[in-house]
């Protein structure tokens, strides 16, 4: 195979694990929310049972209002647009607002899917249109996992190790929009570097004791950025200790050993619900900053590419399931593409092609592309897709119309009958008058 063709190859493939990774998410967020009723259901025991009573995993059809995503890829997806919006510029205050009209707008589409007390709070807070309106206060409560599950595409934006600073940043600053917490915006931060070390193909044994150097370097930030300077660092720890206490239960706080895992605690679900309760702030595992990108990353350290474990672990547990849920989906997606995942669980997701759209943009912002292979892409997949968008929408309109249009014909030709009549009515009467 010659060196472009390669090149290319690499390419195709590394799309369609940004694909993947977008997509996945939301199939997780799907599956771990099923329309709020999993997602707060504290029992992962009385979850697998109602599954199997649905024919399993490998049966069940992820689409319509049933498999309905959560705020989770509402927000996912809106973090996404701004990242693509704002393209290549360096601008990171613009960066910024471009996100915080996303998130406002976002609330208008969420409907049914359960978006959180602090979400809706500070979006409705945070003015973009105003000079640095994206800040809001510190707030003592902001360590839920709101910023966490919607942070997987900045990995996306920003995956190459010299870029560590911007996802640093951006990950920090788009956390706390709307949780001004370290335990909030530090899970913010850990789903964005997960993300950029799964497109790294860093080892996932090194990904947690690895993001504990990268905390030091957000405090740092935190410091210099001069933002709530002492709040911040009072409440910095919890984040950093719990992560720490987990990293040293699993045997890989060292960044290379493989990961230890209790006895038969692949096979009981109520071992784990114990355990994610365990390392919990407030007993429901998964809802906060520290412990959704936690119970997310263990998750894909135990399934070594096998989707059926990842949902058992991610998103069928007794905790915040969507949410655990989205970000190992994004995370097994950006590792190993669709390998293994049974169609039906992805192929008619809700938002698919929004997801798979901006997948495919920030791929392009992200990792660059040769020009014929963008050509080819935009040709067959991005130029049908919006011609079929187009001619929707003109038939759309026609149907919106078209009884208004058909009366509107009827009328015309009623008219120009009428009038023909009225004409040669006329010619009759005068040259019938004349002979
Ligand atoms: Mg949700």
């Amino acid at each position: 195979m010659g060196g472009n063709a390669v090149v290319r190859k690499t390419e195709a493939r590394m799309m369609q694990r940004y694909e993947a990774a977008m997509v996945l998410g939301a199939v997780g967020d799907a599956l771990g929310y099923f329309h709020g009723r999993w997602e707060f259901e504290r029992s992962g025991k009385k979850i697998n049972e109602e599954l199997n009573a649905m024919g399993g995993l490998e049966k069940l059809k992820v689409s319509g209002q049933k498999w309905i995503v959560s705020d989770d890829t509402v927000m996912h997806i809106a973090t996404g647009k701004a990242l693509v919006q704002h393209g290549l510029g360096g601008n990171f205050d613009e960066l910024y607002k471009k996100i915080a009209t996303q998130y406002k707008a976002c609330m208008m589409d969420m409907k049914d899917r359960a978006p959180g007390q602090t979400c809706i709070q500070w979006c409705e807070y945070i003015d973009p249109n105003k000079p640095e309106g994206w800040r809001i206060p510190f707030n003592p409560r902001g360590g839920g996992c709101g910023a966490a599950m919607r942070a997987m595409c900045i990995g996306l934006r920003y995956p190459n190790p010299d870029e560590k600073e911007a996802l640093i940043k951006v990950s920090i600053e788009a956390g706390r929009m709307t949780h001004h917490h370290p335990t909030g915006y530090l899970g913010s931060l850990a789903s964005a570097m997960f993300m950029s070390y799964a497109i790294q193909r860093k080892p996932v044994r090194e990904w947690g004791a690895a993001l504990m150097k990268v905390v030091e370097i957000a405090r740092e930030y935190i410091i210099n950025e001069g933002d709530y300077i002492d709040d911040n660092l009072e409440h910095w720890f919890y984040f950093t200790s719990r992560w720490n206490e987990y990293l040293h239960m699993r045997a890989i706080a060292d960044e290379k050993s493989e990961p230890v895992f209790p006895e038969n605690y692949e096979t009981d679900v109520t071992k784990r619900d114990q355990f994610y309760s365990e390392i919990s702030y407030g007993g429901w595992g998964g809802s906060s900053g520290h412990d959704a990108p936690l119970i997310a990353y263990d998750a894909v350290l135990a399934c070594h590419g096998d989707w059926t474990t990842l949902c058992e672990w991610a998103m069928f547990h007794g905790g915040d399931s969507d949410s655990t849920g989205i970000i190992a989906g994004c995370l097994f997606g950006a590792l190993y593409g669709f390998d293994g995942v049974p169609d039906g669980n992805h192929s008619d997701v809700e938002k698919r092609a929004e997801l798979v759209e901006i997948g495919v943009q920030l791929s392009y912002l992200a990792i660059g592309e040769t020009s014929v292979f963008r050509w080819i892409h935009d040709m067959f997949f991005l130029l049908p897709s919006k011609l079929f968008s187009f001619l929707r929408w003109i038939y759309d309109i026609f149907c919106l119309f078209s009884s208004k249009l058909l009366n509107l014909i009827k009328f015309c030709v009623g008219k120009v009958v009428g009038g023909t009549r009225l004409i040669f009515g006329g010619l009759r009467r005068i040259f019938g008058g004349l002979s």
